[in-house]
């Protein structure tokens, strides 16, 4: 399937979830078999190389753990607080309105690992600075990030650009 054959698979709701926010509802993309296909391949082909891939909770897991299994790399989960059993490690950074925070186990990435992220949507890279902050506080080397979707007037690829991430998207 082509990019923009997938991009009509994806659902523009206005005004959710408060007014203003057009949200990009990727429930319609992962409900068609072939597109939702389709998007794992074109992720796994952008961050070839890596030898592990990281998801933000919860529509990171839906891509990234799939990213994952079809390269048979270990899937890292990047969670909201006080969901993980074992001793995590934090990170705390700031929302439009609020700050929020983002947890990981940090033994499950081996020193020096090149960690890819994967999540949904790109909008200010706050969520994606996070969670490379993170993933290189336990010891990853993270230079890409996959994502389905970029809001490109949002800046977040020159926010990941500010800290050496390379980022790929396969529609605006
Ligand atoms: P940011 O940290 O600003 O890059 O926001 C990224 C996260 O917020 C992504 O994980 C998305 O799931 C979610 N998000 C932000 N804006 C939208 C939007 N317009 N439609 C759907 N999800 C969004």
């Amino acid at each position: 399937m082509t990019p923009a054959e997938l991009k009509a698979l994806v659902r523009t709701i206005p005004d959710f979830p408060k007014a203003g926010i057009q949200f990009r509802d990727i429930t319609t993309l992962i409900g068609h078999g072939p597109g939702f296909a389709a998007t794992i391949e074109w992720l796994a082909r952008e961050i070839s190389g890596a030898e592990a891939i990281a998801g933000m909770e919860a529509r990171g897991f839906i891509f990234g753990a799939a990213v994952a299994a079809r390269l048979e790399l270990p899937f890292i989960p990047i969670r909201k607080p006080g969901k993980l059993p074992c001793r995590v490690i934090g990170v705390d950074y700031e929302l439009e309105y609020g700050v929020d925070r983002l947890e990981m186990d940090p033994q499950s990435i081996a020193q020096g690992q090149a960690v890819a992220i994967v999540d949904d949507l790109l909008a200010t890279g706050g969520t994606a600075a996070a969670a490379t902050e993170l993933l290189r506080n336990a010891g990853g080397l993270v230079t890409r990030a996959a994502f389905v979707i970029d809001l490109p007037e949002l800046g977040g690829r020159e926010k990941l650009a500010e800290r050496s991430v390379d980022v790929s998207a396969l529609m605006n």
